[in-house]
């Protein structure tokens, strides 16, 4: 215990191809439990997200900006 969770989410457009990396991170503590943060901000998707503070956020919506399609959405714990 100890370490403070973070969550790597990796955007691709099946469309343009276009990629992007972000990390959500739990700045939560062993004394106050998990504090995640509400979602991140994406420069090439448009992205809604749920969640956020004792529970996890997770996206709710995604669509590329340029081609407006929703992208592939990889999860991963790192
Ligand atoms: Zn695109």
């Amino acid at each position: 215990m100890g370490t403070i969770d973070q969550t790597t989410y990796t955007l691709t457009c099946p469309q343009c191809l276009q990629t992007e990396k972000k990390k959500v991170l739990d700045k939560g503590s062993n004394y106050g439990g998990s504090h995640w943060q509400e979602g991140v901000d994406f420069s090439e998707f448009d992205v809604a997200w749920a969640g956020g503070g004792t529970s996890e956020p997770v996206i709710t919506t995604a669509v590329c900006k340029k081609c407006n399609v929703p992208p592939s959405i990889v999860s991963s714990y790192s």
